[in-house]
């Protein structure tokens, strides 16, 4: 039997499941000590910190049920021999609807019609839309979410564009996108831009005034639909300051984030500006995904307890 600790929760089938198998788990609060658990199930708000990590050496698994392990000082972890792993497909479908979500309310100005409406104002004149049809969506990182909303995106009519130095081409082919060697290709092609790589440091303010300014405004089919960008990956990849600052000068039409590179606290200027519009963190926020993701989870662990490797390692190093 092991103790798991749960801080950021976790789907109550999930939990039962882990019950069930005669494991003992408790949930924690924002600053309560992980201290005396074999293993804590974490998604994006806590931060697992080489300090917070040297303080459970009871600890034999960090499971991130999400995708993203920027929370995670993933080498903090390795020299203390704790496995991490995550539940990587889980939330892929609720990731593409929402961005799909944020182009499509983008380009049809939706998040401002209905601030406009409620308050008594017909803005029909000054809400004249471009369509997605047409135009060339450039993906920055083309894995697993950029693939489905790709699938979309085609079948709207959009050509695809990546940019993603580790993706073989194979696959970039298979779904009939062009992949660009260089990150300002894609931006000098596209019109519409949604961001599906991972934090890094090659990745952090890769989104930024430079490269913004290479978009063409005027789409593949000859309609000035201005510039776009979405994004529903991970805080600090998309520069605030600058996105705020090519929405002022005309560089972009839109700016549409999901993920913001201080979380929860938000107060960043961008917020106020009228053609920006976002939403926190609900990428994963289904019930399909939240429930996929607390049967992965708990299968995983119930087999790293039963002496299984699960198949989710990230820092597999701490298996040699
Ligand atoms: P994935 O690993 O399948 O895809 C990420 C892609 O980014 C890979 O193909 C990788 O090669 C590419 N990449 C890595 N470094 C790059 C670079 N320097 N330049 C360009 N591409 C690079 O992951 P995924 O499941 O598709 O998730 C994509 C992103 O979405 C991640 O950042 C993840 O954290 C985020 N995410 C957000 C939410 C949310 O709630 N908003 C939920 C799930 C995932």
């Amino acid at each position: 039997m092991a103790r798991i600790a749960v801080t950021d929760g976790m789907a109550d089938d999930a939990v039962l499941i882990l019950r069930d198998a005669g494991h003992e788990v408790e949930f924690l609060q924002k600053k309560d000590p992980i201290d005396g658990f074999d293993a804590v199930v974490i998604r994006s708000a806590t931060k697992m910190t080489a300090q917070v990590i040297s303080s459970a050496p009871s600890l034999k698994i960090i499971g991130r049920a999400g995708v993203g392990v920027d929370n995670i000082d993933l080498l903090a972890a390795t020299n203390s021999g704790i496995l991490v792993c995550n539940t990587p497909s889980s939330s892929t479908q609720s990731v593409v609807e929402l961005t799909i979500g944020h182009l499509l309310a983008s380009t049809r100005h939706i998040p401002a019609a209905d601030r406009d409406l409620r308050s008594g104002l017909w803005t029909k004149k000054n809400l004249k839309g471009t369509e997605l049809y047409g135009k060339r969506i450039g993906f920055i990182g083309f894995g697993r979410i950029a693939q489905g909303v790709g699938n979309i995106a085609k079948a709207l009519g959009m050509e695809l564009h990546a940019y993603d130095p580790y993706l073989p081409l194979d696959i970039a082919n298979e779904h009939e996108c062009k992949l660009h060697e260089n990150v300002e290709d894609v931006f000098r092609n596209c019109t519409h831009i949604s961001v599906h790589c991972n934090l890094s440091d090659e990745t952090h303010h890769l989104i930024n005034l430079e490269t913004l300014s290479l978009m063409p405004g005027v789409g593949a089919d000859g309609t000035k639909c201005g510039n776009h960008i979405v994004s529903c990956a991970r805080g600090g990849i998309v520069n605030e300051n600058d996105a705020l600052e090519a929405l002022q000068n005309g560089t972009l039409t839109s700016c549409a984030l999901d993920v913001f590179e201080s979380e929860p606290e938000i107060s960043h200027p961008i917020l106020q500006h009228p053609r920006f519009h976002g939403t926190p963190h609900i990428g994963a926020a289904t019930y399909e995904a939240q429930k996929r993701i607390g049967f992965e989870m708990a299968y995983l662990l119930i087999d790293f307890f039963n002496g299984i490797t699960p198949k989710s390692v990230v820092n597999k190093d701490v298996l040699n």
